[in-house]
């Protein structure tokens, strides 16, 4: 099998693009909300329990994808060093479907599917 690794390569420039705007995003958002915050007053605590939550979501979007974004700068460096492509386990190479699917996999299908039985 040979992979067209360049055109991987700017599939993943491209999400890794989509990814650092989506992490700008939802942290002018939370700095938004924090301007919000400041002028609630003792009595609206209900209000600032909902803001609490919605940053709890922010939060946890954001390190979802922070993980993604470190998933994709570690596929660019396996594209550099000759390595895309292969399971990181078994050393197999992973199926094109599965790339063209999630470009940043480190598994191959088998080795996930295991992985997920636990
Ligand atoms: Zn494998």
């Amino acid at each position: 099998m040979t992979l067209d690794v360049e055109r991987f390569r700017s599939r993943l420039q491209a999400e890794r693009g989509r990814v650092l705007g989506a992490i700008d995003n939802l942290r002018h958002e939370s700095s938004l909300e924090e301007e919000v915050d400041e002028s609630l007053l003792d009595n609206h605590l209900a209000e600032t329990a909902s803001v609490t939550i919605d940053r709890e979501i922010h939060y946890s979007l954001e390190e979802n994808e922070a993980r993604l974004l470190a998933a994709i700068d570690a596929a660019l460096v396996r594209i550099d060093d000759g390595t895309f492509g292969r399971c990181e386990r078994c050393g197999k190479e992973i199926e094109e479907e599965r790339l063209e699917a999630i470009p940043w996999a480190t598994l191959c299908i088998d080795d996930k599917r295991r992985d997920e039985r636990g």
